[in-house]
């Protein structure tokens, strides 16, 4: 009999096992039925017929060299090749130039061509100018606008100081970040986005206000805060009645800041069971 080289042998042992990972196996193997309820539920403690969780591929985590993947249920807005979900003014193209795979700021705020909301994850990673140039709100400033309204402050505060209000990572206007994460400028860093977005009564009154959870280089510098109201300078922020989805807006506040590497997951009610 020929011989399997070992080789081989290890790749089939790695197929089988793969493909019997996959295999679902019947929901009543998996938990049980004879276990009290859940209050506020249809679904008992530990219930195998309760809805399996959508399978997603996550995405990879970027590097300073190299910029990651986005999870395979996300909708990419930014992947260095081109501009084209993005627009500047009312509906022109985005006027923002890509350089080696990052967008540049220049030429006034761009927004995305589609609108998202009212809960969503976002991602974003932007790189401070250098050398650093400028002091306080001077220094590296832009701005991430949800809903194409309400800032997260963009601005290189790595041995800068400015009002608290107006740092990286601060609701501008309203609630500075928790700390100062910031890393040197030219180095690449992230917010991840936690957003639930404000709701309003037919009225125009506020139903809901927004919730703003905000990770700046992993680290949480807005802990479900609630937002006051739209984020002006120098003024305190009123709400404003808006549709429920709205777009991401860029801030051109002068400085040429680098973004790359956007991505954004729109949180579902019917991934809720
Ligand atoms: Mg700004």
């Amino acid at each position: 009999m020929k011989k399997i080289p070992p080789f081989t042998l290890v790749a089939l042992c790695a197929s089988a096992f793969s493909l019997h990972a996959q295999e679902p196996k019947p929901a009543k193997h998996l938990g049980y039925q004879d276990t009290p309820l859940i209050p506020g539920t249809q679904w008992h403690v530990h219930d195998g017929e309760r809805p399996q969780p959508r399978v997603i591929t996550p995405g990879e985590a970027s590097t300073q060299d190299k910029p990651g993947a986005a999870p395979s249920d996300a909708v990419v807005l930014m992947d260095g090749k081109d501009l084209s979900k993005w627009r500047s003014g009312k509906d022109e193209a985005c006027k923002w130039k890509l350089e080696e795979g990052a967008a540049v700021v220049g030429g006034g705020d761009i927004h995305t061509a589609d609108n998202f909301g009212p809960d969503f994850q976002l991602h974003v990673e932007w790189a401070e100018p250098t050398p650093a140039k400028g002091e306080s709100q001077g220094r590296g400033n832009s701005g991430v606008f949800l809903f194409g309204r309400y800032e997260i402050q963009v601005l290189d505060c790595y041995e800068n100081q400015t009002y608290p209000d107006g740092q990286t990572g601060a609701i501008y206007t309203q609630k500075p970040p928790l700390v100062n994460a910031c890393r040197p400028p030219g180095q690449w860093q992230t917010y991840d986005i936690l957003c639930e977005g404000p709701h309003f009564n037919s009225d125009g009154t506020v139903a809901k206000k927004m919730i703003l959870t905000v990770l700046h280089n992993g680290v949480v510098v807005q802990n479900h805060t609630e937002v006051t109201g739209e984020t002006p300078h120098k003024q305190v922020g009123k709400y404003h009645a808006h549709p429920e989805q709205g777009p991401i807006r860029l801030q051109d506040h002068g400085n040429p800041v680098r973004f790359r590497n956007l991505w954004i997951r729109e949180l579902k009610k019917s991934d809720e069971t």
